[in-house]
């Protein structure tokens, strides 16, 4: 059994989209981004996936919206995103 559940994050459809509520007037945008809890595969975390980083083996940190993205490798897979067996 290796069937993974819907990401929760974008429903399952890989994609996360957001309005822009701009300076500018106007209609607004929708814009669509690739969903980065699942990396816009639209499955969720599995059973042999980590569940520390819930398979991605790492972190963003997001410290300011204008930085690049932090990514840290989880510590609980060591970036592997894989479930540990002890
Ligand atoms: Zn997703
Ligand atoms: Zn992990």
């Amino acid at each position: 059994m290796s069937e993974k559940p819907p990401c929760t994050s974008c429903g399952g459809s890989g994609k996360y989209t957001f309005m822009d509520f701009g300076l500018v007037p106007g209609p607004l945008e929708q814009h669509e981004s690739e969903c980065i809890s699942c990396n816009g595969t639209g499955k969720g975390p599995g059973p042999d996936d980590c569940p520390e980083c819930d398979g991605r083996g790492k972190w963003w940190t997001c410290s300011h919206p204008d930085d690049t993205p932090d990514v840290e490798y989880c510590k609980a897979c060591h970036g592997t995103g894989k479930r540990v067996t002890a």
